[in-house]
């Protein structure tokens, strides 16, 4: 079939969508000379849905006006008549109802994309002086309209053009032409003009692929038709596999196309995402996620990279990426050890704290039970150590918790486990010992603190400890118990300081026995 041919075809299809009628009467109510911004507001406010988007994207941040919009009568006066009748036209696109007929044709990904490119194509104009930058809007929303309407009108043979197009949105003329004898570009251009809108939208739609065809001589259409034109290459950088290519693609022609400066070129390239998801919440059009643009480039970046390296060096690639990750994986496990040993130590002695000693005594208590051995348990107390710090300081009295822990820590085995039970009393754990060997170990103990000299800066202290002993068979218990175990150690301490100080007591159920 001729390319005439196929034009009236569509023409006078009864598939073919008719123009939404709010956007014919405000065609014509703006195309009268006599028209006032009354009549205007009249028309909005008698379709509700339409009022209601209207005053949403007034008081949108896009326009930024200080008070709130509650009123289309406001809103109109404020906006004036170009920008309403922009945004009524564009509502009406949107919200335009088409039958789908071709399965690969994704109604709502058309107007997302539709959307996306007129936000571009707007922000491109936005750059560059004296431009008209809203009618975009509404040349934006419609420059693949030709594909809409193959896609009602000759399903069959759109889908077939589908399938031998090789991105969803670069310009598929060769293929259209082949196909339909047709452009999508044309196509839309004869419609837009059969719907009676002016030639400053319809002249942009047949060039919109082409913007070096144009020779019309208007500077504004001129503008219209290499911002939508660029703006369907920067969009693409969303959309298509190999970005890159469009990213460059995009700079060169919009220097030679708009003389667009690389500081204007950057900025248009680093804001475009957030107006684009901007315009989506505007509009109530869901838009798939969309990434910053430097984001896609860097992804693009290391895939290419990737491909440029034969398998010899991808395989080594990998090796060094496993390597690598092992060594973090070590560091953080090294990490890890670090901060469990910070969380179980005691910050003023450096020996260990009360929570460790609860979970080493759990332990070594279950470790008895299992190998029927014996545990003592020693637990002591500074003897007056109030009336120490009175008379000294605290300051003082910290040196002596300090010393005193290393002087311990000095007399018990490795295997050993001293802790800091709270304030100046601590406890030793002796795993596999019997009551008389720990007796040994209390009075080593108690011996070597009131031996010591305690040499501060420039004092010498002499300080003694009382000692409780407890011991454990897991015969006689079993399991053995924890609490009881602490609770009889405590009692024998208690009966240290009750017989006189610097003592050792070891715990006996019958009586309380006494040693030295
Ligand atoms: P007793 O012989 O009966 O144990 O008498 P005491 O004075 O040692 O016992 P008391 O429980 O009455 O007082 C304990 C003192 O230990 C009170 C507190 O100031 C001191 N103390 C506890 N923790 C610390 C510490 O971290 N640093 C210093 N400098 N003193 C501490
Ligand atoms: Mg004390
Ligand atoms: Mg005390």
């Amino acid at each position: 079939m001729q390319k005439a041919d196929i034009i009236r075809q569509a023409l006078h299809s009864r598939e073919l969508p008719t123009l939404p009628v709010v956007a014919s009467q405000i065609l014509t109510l703006t195309a009268a000379e006599d028209v006032t911004l009354t009549s205007i507001a009249q028309l909005v406010s008698q379709d509700i849905s339409l009022s209601a988007k209207m005053l949403k994207v007034v008081n949108s941040a896009h326009y930024g006006f200080p008070q709130d919009i509650s009123s289309i009568n406001q809103a109109v006066s404020l906006l004036g008549l170009n920008a309403v009748r922009c945004l009524v036209l564009s509502f009406s696109f949107l919200s335009m109802k088409v039958e789908q007929k071709a399965n690969l044709f994704d109604f709502k990904s058309f107007w997302q994309r539709s959307l996306a490119s007129t936000v571009t194509a707007k922000l491109i104009l936005d750059n560059i002086e004296n431009a008209n930058s809203e009618e975009v809007l509404i040349t934006g929303l419609l420059q693949n309209l030709g594909e809409l309407i193959f896609a009602v009108v000759f399903p069959d043979k759109y889908e077939e053009i589908l399938e031998n197009s090789e991105e969803i949105t670069a310009d598929k003329g060769t293929t259209e032409r082949a196909i339909l004898s047709v452009t999508h570009c044309r196509m839309g251009y004869e419609i837009a003009k059969a719907w009676a809108l002016p030639p400053s939208i319809y002249v942009p739609i047949l060039y919109h692929h082409s913007p070096k065809s144009y020779t019309g001589g208007s500077a504004d259409v001129q503008r219209t038709i290499s911002a939508i034109y660029l703006s369907d290459i920067l969009t693409q950088i969303f959309f298509s596999r190999t970005p890159e290519i469009y990213y460059n693609k995009f700079r060169k022609e919009a220097r030679s196309l708009l003389m667009l400066k690389e500081e204007d070129i950057q900025n248009i390239l680093a804001n475009v995402h957030t107006e684009i998801k901007k315009a989506g919440s505007t509009f109530d059009i869901e838009i798939k996620k969309i990434r910053s643009i430097q984001d896609i480039l860097q992804e693009a970046n290391i895939r290419l990279s990737l491909l440029n390296l034969n398998y010899d060096q991808v395989n080594r690639k990998l090796v060094e990426t496993t390597i690598e990750l092992e060594k973090l994986t070590e560091e953080l496990a090294k990490k890890n050890r670090q901060l469990e040993t910070l969380a179980n130590i005691d910050g003023l002695t450096n020996c260990y704290n009360h929570r460790y000693f609860q979970n080493a005594l759990d332990q070594e208590l279950s470790r008895s039970s299992r190998n029927s051995l014996a545990i003592s348990l020693i637990m002591f107390d500074i003897d007056n150590f109030k009336r120490f710090n009175d008379s000294y300081g605290h300051q003082a009295g910290d040196f002596i918790l300090c010393e005193l822990t290393r002087l311990i820590q000095e007399q018990i085995r490795k295997d050993d486990v001293l802790a800091r039970y709270g304030g100046e009393e601590f406890v030793i754990i002796l795993p596999e010992t019997e009551k008389e060997d720990a007796l040994i170990v209390a009075e080593k103990v108690r011996h070597a603190c009131e031996e010591h000299s305690f040499q501060n800066i420039h004092k010498t202290h002499q300080i003694t400890i009382s000692l409780g002993v407890a011991t454990e068979h897991s015969a006689q218990i079993s399991p053995l118990n924890k609490t009881s175990f602490i609770d009889k150690t405590d009692l024998a301490l208690y009966s240290a300081k009750e017989n006189g100080r610097n003592k050792v007591v070891v715990y006996s159920p019958k009586k309380r026995k006494w040693f030295l």
